[in-house]
């Protein structure tokens, strides 16, 4: 087991890596519908859940990504957060 984890952990984040770089939208202005949004920036978080389950402890984390795009024709800016698990 001692062997398998870091492999399967990096395993994980290739794919996650790669998922991210696939998963790039075309993203349309809410207001104007225009498709001339440029991507500000993108964030990744990490929220750690700490819950003790009787003998153990559990720790959940969850990524959460925030893109900021604005639209270069009427200048709306706006955040979209997609939980990643
Ligand atoms: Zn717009």
């Amino acid at each position: 087991m001692e062997i398998i984890l870091p492999v399967v952990a990096a395993i994980l984040i290739a794919a996650f890596v790669a998922y991210l770089q696939r998963s790039q939208p075309r993203v349309r202005c809410p207001q104007c519908q225009s498709q001339q949004v440029r991507q500000l920036e993108q964030q990744l978080e990490k929220i750690q859940q700490d819950s003790t389950m009787g003998y153990a402890v559990k720790l959940d984390v969850k990524l959460i990504m925030k893109t900021t795009y604005r639209c270069q024709t009427c200048g709306h800016a706006w955040t979209v957060t997609a939980p990643e698990t």
